[in-house]
């Protein structure tokens, strides 16, 4: 608890010294985000994204070995996919929903005309899907390809749960990796205070903030929603699946949100929150390493969530109705849109372009959201992690009843006989 409190110190610290500097040094800001926020901020997220390969391979290869039965796995897999595709429609649904009650796009005056934005060509759904299996698995490692390294480790562990005692060595060597990897997340977390610091300082710093006062009930919407989906959708469905308080859950969860917020990246923070899963939430490792990578790739709630307000925001602004069947396209658009987007910062700005397009909205729209995304992302971010975390609680926990049920079944028929 110790470092959860010395990260949200940091966080907060850091943005009332970049707050002042923005408004009253910008000279002296210059300096010090050159000298001391940016190269503070830079070696802590260095030093997590170093472990996020390894750690991910160690710990699925080891996962998979463990689990012992193929069949789990694609019931691990089903669940998964299932609580994500399920909580991310909810999600832009929300968005939508408090867009149109609170008509962002209506207040204030948006220079359209004027807006320029070109669209990067999204990549298509079924490249996604071929790209997953890799061919040549060095080169999934060496460009961080996290879907990739996910069906190779896979592979990994079945073949080592298959082959036993032949490949001992091997999974030894595993099985230490992990105990390694797991280390350094903890030592590098000791780094995170400073590292957060130094995050939020230089992005709050560089904010402009009369865009942020332009764009107030935009980002006003956005982040009710955020707010509304982690209490509603997340801490319902931990309640109902877990019967578990969920405000533990998101206690325990704190140091991750902390830097998913600061690093406005779900893959930089894996380190972190498979950290938390595994040790304070009690997240079997097969799951959490599953679970949670998978996510940081393709579930990210807060980012459909800003595409689907975004989406309602712009039509607002150039005074488009949309009928409902393009309501459900946005839905549809913006949950594919949310699945292929990147886990860095502002990805999901460049996957809007796709939703707009669907329904015939001017990508340029998005030039008027551009200047205050940065902040916006690191909310956003923070929600995504804490869906993965909270789907890796919600299997976890619901494998552990069925092999329970399943065990008193086992026990009873012995009984009866
Ligand atoms: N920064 C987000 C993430 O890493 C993606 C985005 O919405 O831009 O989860």
């Amino acid at each position: 608890m110790k470092l959860t409190k010395q990260i949200i110190f940091a966080l907060i610290f850091g943005a009332i010294v970049g707050l002042v500097m923005n408004l009253y040094g910008e000279n002296l800001f210059g300096y010090a985000d050159q000298f001391v926020f940016t190269p503070l901020g830079t070696i802590f997220l260095n030093l997590i994204k170093m472990l996020v390969v390894p750690l991910v391979f160690f710990s699925l290869v080891l996962g998979t070995a463990g689990l012992g039965d193929p069949k789990k796995l694609g019931r691990i897999g089903l669940k998964t996919i299932s609580f994500f595709l399920i909580t991310t429609s909810i999600a832009i649904i929300f968005g939508i929903g408090l867009a149109y009650m609170l008509k962002p796009g209506t207040v204030g005056e948006f220079d359209l005309a004027n807006a320029e934005f070109s669209a990067q060509e999204a990549p298509s759904m079924i490249d996604t899907l071929l790209n997953m299996i890799p061919t040549n698995p060095f080169q999934s490692f060496v460009e961080g390809n996290m879907l990739q390294i996910i069906v190779f480790s896979i592979f990994i562990g079945l073949a080592l749960s298959y082959l036993g005692g032949k490949t001992k060595v091997v999974y030894r060597f595993v099985e230490q990796g992990n105990e390694i990897m797991m280390f350094l997340v903890n030592l590098v977390m000791k780094f995170a205070p400073l590292g957060t610091f130094g995050l939020i300082a230089s992005a709050i710093g560089k904010q402009g903030f009369d865009a942020m006062r332009a764009m107030g009930l935009y980002m006003i919407v956005i982040v009710l929603t955020l707010i509304l989906h982690l209490f509603i959708t997340y801490g319902t469905s931990i309640f109902l699946f877990t019967k578990q308080n969920p405000l533990n859950v998101f206690k325990a969860l704190l140091p991750a949100m902390g830097v998913a917020f600061s690093t406005s990246s779900s893959s930089a923070t894996l380190p972190v929150s498979m950290n938390v899963a595994q040790n304070k939430l009690n997240v079997p490792k097969s799951i959490s390493s599953f679970v949670q990578p998978l996510g940081a790739t393709i579930n990210m709630d807060g980012t459909a969530i800003m595409q689907g307000v975004a989406t309602i925001f712009i039509a607002q602004i150039v005074g488009s109705d949309l009928s409902m069947g393009q309501l459900l396209a946005v839905v549809l658009t913006a949950v594919l849109a949310s699945v292929g987007t990147a886990s860095v910062p502002s990805a999901g700005l460049i996957m809007l372009a796709m939703v707009l397009q669907t329904v015939n909205l001017p990508v340029e729209g998005i030039a008027l959201i551009i200047g205050i995304d940065r902040i916006l992302d690191m909310a956003r971010t923070a929600v995504n992690v804490t869906g993965d975390a909270v789907c890796a609680v919600i299997v976890s926990e619901t494998e552990k009843a069925r092999e329970e049920r399943l065990n008193k079944k086992y026990n009873d028929d012995l009984y009866e006989q």
